[in-house]
């Protein structure tokens, strides 16, 4: 098929890309480098370097490719720049992700892979968290993927496009060639890595007071490989209808069990200290992911923590 990937130059977009070539698909990458990274998008894909904002080029480069299905993951992800700056989330994720939708309507494209979160659901009432829980975003970041996620229902409805919506939990890890290399890093693993390669100090451990065992968050950790695969199943399965998914493990690690289980895995001692909450951050996030295997028969791979966490390791140390 030929796809086009916007913010195929971030982590989990040059992750997705790679399955795509390996698959045999033609993929052209749209990314305003803002995160991402040009050296990350492997050849034989194309990219072209604009923003979604533009809808001139946005329209250009659909038509040139002749586009049969789009795999969205463009967007700001930052949960405390989202509480800081939330109109920058708003144009960003909800009115120039509308130019994408306008332009595939324009150009009969009537398939789409959505980049959604975990973030939708805010404070969950209940664990595991299942497709059907409240929608409650705690953040300006998650309320813009759900704003995004109710526009496509409409659009479905009025103008039959297609859409399986993922929604993310916390993405991690890295395949052999493509890894996670934000500029600020705000993600835990990265940060955990950073420290025992020397390149930081500590880690910052955002609360211990939270209501779980050890006092830290609980995140549902997936890796990169596995999500990516979903959105190889996801394009294969909307000819029918269009879904949502939620994408974990269904098992969760508490920040201190992630530094522990980093410590084992590389070997060396990694620092900590304690730091006040972040705002926003949920006390436990975990996904049932019952209904993708279900209907999409999605199996992990990579589900061990420390088989996570090594991939990652193996890979920072390639960048040194
Ligand atoms: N976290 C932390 N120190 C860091 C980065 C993150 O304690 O340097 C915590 C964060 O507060 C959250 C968990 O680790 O409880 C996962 O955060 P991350 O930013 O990786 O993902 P999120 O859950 O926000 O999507």
């Amino acid at each position: 098929m030929r796809i086009f990937v916007t913010g195929g130059a971030g982590y989990i977009g040059s992750v997705v890309v790679e399955r795509l070539l390996d698959k045999g698909h033609e993929v052209v990458v749209y990314d305003n480098l803002s995160k991402g990274h040009r050296e990350s998008v492997d050849a034989p894909a194309t990219l072209i370097v604009g923003d979604l904002a533009d809808r001139e080029s946005l329209q250009r480069a659909i038509d040139a490719q002749r586009t049969e299905a789009v795999i969205h993951l463009a967007a700001s992800s930052i949960v405390g720049e989202s509480i800081t700056s939330p109109h920058a989330y708003f144009q960003n994720n909800i009115v120039n992700g509308l130019n994408l939708l306008e332009v595939m309507r324009e150009a009969g494209v009537k398939r789409l892979v959505f980049s959604s979160t975990a973030a939708v659901y805010g404070v969950p009432a209940s664990i595991p968290i299942t497709e059907e829980s409240t929608l409650a975003p705690t953040n300006p970041y998650g309320e813009s993927k759900l704003a995004f996620e109710r526009l496509l229902r409409w659009y479905d409805e009025a103008y039959q496009l297609r859409y399986v919506s993922l929604r993310y939990f916390n993405a991690a890890g890295a395949t052999a060639r493509h890894g996670e290399a934000h500029d600020p890093e705000t993600h835990l693993i990265p940060n955990v890595l950073k420290v025992a390669r020397g390149e930081a100090k500590e880690v910052m451990i955002f609360g211990e007071d939270y209501d779980t065992p050890d006092g830290t968050c609980i995140r549902d950790y997936i890796h990169v490989g596995d999500l990516a695969d979903a959105h190889l199943l996801a394009l294969g399965a909307m000819e029918k209808s269009s879904q949502i998914y939620n994408l974990g493990y269904g098992s969760g690690y508490s920040v201190a069990e992630v530094v522990e289980m980093s410590r084992q895995v590389t070997g060396r001692w990694i620092p900590t200290e304690s730091a006040p909450r972040r705002a926003g951050d949920p006390p436990v996030l975990i996904a049932s992911s019952d209904r993708i295997m279900r209907d999409l028969g999605w199996r992990p791979r990579m589900s061990e923590l420390d088989q996570i966490i090594e991939s990652a390791w193996k890979w920072t140390n390639k960048q040194a």
